[in-house]
This record gives C-alpha cells, structure tokens and sequence, in this order.
C-alpha cells in the first residue's frame, strides 16, 4: 500500500488536537491544535515539523469543527500535506468512551457511529465532542477509512472481580454501571515501551503504570493485559488528580446534597473540576505546587502528601492485585518531570523491593530510562507516554490489514 500516512485527531467539546505521522519510520510531519472553537477568541497553532518551519498562529474566530477541521487542512496544503493526498491511508480518532462493546480499534460505520451515540449517557462531555470530529473528518474525505481508537479499549480485559462494583446486579445492568477505566491509549503504550526497556515481551512482565498528567490513573498491567485500573465507570474515580477528587466515599454525594442542600450539578463541578489539588490548595500545576512548598507554604504541602499517600495506596494495591511487579512506569506531565512525586511516592517501599536512584531520578531526558538502583528487584522506569503515536499505529495496522 502507497499510503502510509495518517492523520490523527483529538476532538474536545471546544478544541481540536490533531498529528499527521508517516508511519513508514513513525515520522511526525505536522501537528497543532485548534483551541476555543466556537468563540470570538479561537486560535490556530500549527507546526510544520517535516518542513522545519517555524510554528504559525492565527487568531480569527473559528465556528465548529468542521471550520476547525478546514483550516487544519489548509495549514497542511501550505506544507504540501493536503488531506486530499493519495498518501494519506486513513483517520485515526481518539474516541474516549467504548464502553464493553469495544476492546479494539475500529473502522467506523454507521453501526460504530450509533454505539459510539448510545455511549452518550456514559461520556457525556466526551463522546459527543469525539463524534462531531468523525462526522466532520468524514465529510471532507468520504472515501478514507475513519478509525476509532478507544480510551478503554486497553481495559476490557479486566476481570470481572475487578470491572464490577459490589451494587445490585441488575441495577448496574440496566444502567451499564461498571468499571470502564480510561487513558488506556497511553497505558497500553508504556507498558509496553517498559517491557521493551527491561529487554522483555510485553508477555513476559508485569507492570504498574502510573500515567500522571492533569487526569491521572494507574494500571496493573499482567503479561500484557491489563487486569486493573484506578479509572471507573467515569475519570472521576481513584487518584488524587489535578481538578478531580478521584476516590471518595459516596455517602460525601449524599451528605452534601442532604446537608449542604447542594444540586447534583453542582456536586458533579466540585467533583470533578474544584476538588484533587486545585481544591486542596487553590493550584492544579505540580511545578507551582512544589515551588510553594520550597516557600514553606502548608497548604500545598498537605496537598502533596495527600496526592502521595493516595499514589502510594494504588501502588500497593496493584503489587498484591499482580503478585509480582517486574517494573512500576511514571507516565504523562507530572510522571516524566516531577522527581520529588516519584521519590516520595515509593519512599520507605523497600521492603517490596521498590526504590529510586536519587542521581538517576534528578537527570533530566526525553526517552524511556531506568530510575531504580542497579541491584533493585523491581525496575522503576520513566517512560514517555505518545498516545498519538499510539493512535496513529493502530489505526495503520488496522487499514493495512484490512485494505
Ligand atoms: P493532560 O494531558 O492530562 O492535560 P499532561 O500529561 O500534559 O496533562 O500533564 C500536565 C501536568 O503536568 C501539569 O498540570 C503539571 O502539573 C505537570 N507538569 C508538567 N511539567 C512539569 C514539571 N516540569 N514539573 C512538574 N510537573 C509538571
């Protein structure tokens, strides 16, 4: 096959992120983002990497996505990369709710299209946004495959014991109340670039993978498939992260709507956009987080210990859920550049063979390394994560194979 290029698009409610790769050596050609769609204020970033050009900006009221998707497409001409190139081989779209249907990447149809819709009540913010960019990628090029790529793909191998919540059955059921996980493009991709690190097949080791970004989530990977993950039936559950409380008890929803007379919308907001650290301590970013605390700042310091303990407690949890752990992964923002969050977040675990190199955890790098001692039992690994990349590899796979 000729076409060896793909397209990769991340649509959010407002924003449009999209990669062009040329998957013959995994090349990034171009990549941007259209932010603020839909207002006075959008704005256009585009950086043509395979030319070596400077990045452009325009600032001009952009309406939808399909504006968005169109002067995406005429930044790309200006570099020779028009979507209508015969190169190109496919669209690949990050869709973040596959539910239980979905545990591969797909060439969408119509019927993919309606069960993507009818995971709506589930992704509400997400799904919706995910479908305007298929529509939109589709009308300007009917005759390319489009291929979604979903966020819990990587996740539906958990067993039941785990995807399940202990509630009534047929509620859940009827309700399609369960444990879906989420981040599972980037989980997928540095356990495996961890098992590629220590020398090993994916099928051969097993790791926790800590993806710590703005959202965060860990994953007990065994032997390749993931038989864990702190996410649930929405991003709301589990670690502390930058806007989201993660785990809390549910009685907290009930008290605060009994007693603090608060609406379910208005718990949802708190839940998930004032509380994790902006709500411990007014900051969401981790480097202005650890500056207040070198200022002796409480406030952020409490903040900190509670995002550790929290990170500390999933660690744990997944060495017994595995029973053995190969390597643990830092991943995404805070993972690959904080130091202090990963030396404090397997400080005083020794005793399950888990330490860093404090020389090694300081050095600064863009690839995959070893942060562990020599001589530890279990690897400590920093790896990059490149959901992209990952998007873009499964999408060719699939279009070549099919094609
Ligand atoms: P998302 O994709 O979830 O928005 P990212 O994976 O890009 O998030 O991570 C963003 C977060 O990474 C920021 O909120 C910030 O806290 C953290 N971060 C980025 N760079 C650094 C750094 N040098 N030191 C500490 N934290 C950092």
């Amino acid at each position: 096959m000729s076409a060896t290029r793909v397209l990769v698009l991340n649509s959010g409610s407002s924003s449009l992120k999209y990669q062009l790769l040329d998957m013959r050596d995994s090349s990034r050609l171009a990549s941007g983002l259209v932010e603020r769609i839909g207002e006075r204020s959008s704005r256009l970033k585009h950086s043509p990497l395979a030319t070596g050009g400077e990045t452009r900006e325009q600032s001009a009221p952009i309406a939808d996505h399909d504006a968005a998707l169109k002067a995406v497409a005429e930044e790309l001409a200006k570099d020779g990369l028009g979507l209508d190139s015969p190169e190109l081989a496919a669209v690949g779209h990050r869709v973040v709710h596959g539910g239980k249907h979905f545990t591969r990447p797909t060439v969408i149809d119509d019927a993919v299209l309606a069960e993507i819709e009818r995971l709506i009540p589930v992704a509400p913010l997400h799904n919706p946004a995910n479908l305007t960019g298929i529509r939109t990628a589709t009308a300007l090029r009917p005759d390319l495959p489009q291929v979604a790529v979903f966020d819990t793909a990587f996740h539906t191998t958990m067993p039941e014991s785990a995807a399940r919540y202990a509630i009534d059955v047929e509620t859940a059921d009827a309700h399609r109340v369960r444990r879906y996980g989420f981040h599972g493009t980037s989980h997928a991709f540095v356990s495996r670039a961890t098992a590629k690190l220590l020398g090993k097949a994916p099928e051969e080791v097993n790791v926790i993978v800590l993806h710590l970004g703005n959202g965060a989530s860990a994953s007990a990977v065994e032997k390749g498939r993931c038989v864990d993950t702190s996410m649930g039936l929405t991003p709301l559950e589990g670690l502390v992260m930058g806007t989201r409380s993660g785990d809390a008890d549910p009685a907290v929803i009930f008290h605060l709507a009994r007693v603090g007379g608060m609406s379910i919308d208005e718990i949802d907001a708190l839940l998930n956009k004032k509380s994790g650290l902006i709500g411990l301590c007014g900051d969401n970013d981790m480097r202005e987080i650890q500056r207040r605390i070198d200022e002796g700042d409480e406030q952020a310091k409490l903040a900190f210990d509670i995002y550790i303990h929290r990170l500390k407690k999933y660690i744990g949890a997944y060495y017994a859920v595995l029973g053995r752990v190969d390597a643990i992964a830092f991943t995404a923002g805070v993972g690959e550049n904080a130091a202090a969050v990963r030396a404090a977040a397997v400080s005083g675990l020794d005793a399950l063979g888990l330490a860093v190199d404090d020389g090694l955890n300081a050095v600064r790098g863009d690839g995959p390394r070893l942060i562990s001692p020599s001589d530890a039992r279990v690897a400590v690994a920093v790896v990059p994560t490149d959901e992209e990349l990952e998007i873009a590899t499964q999408t060719y796979a699939l279009v070549k194979t099919t094609n």
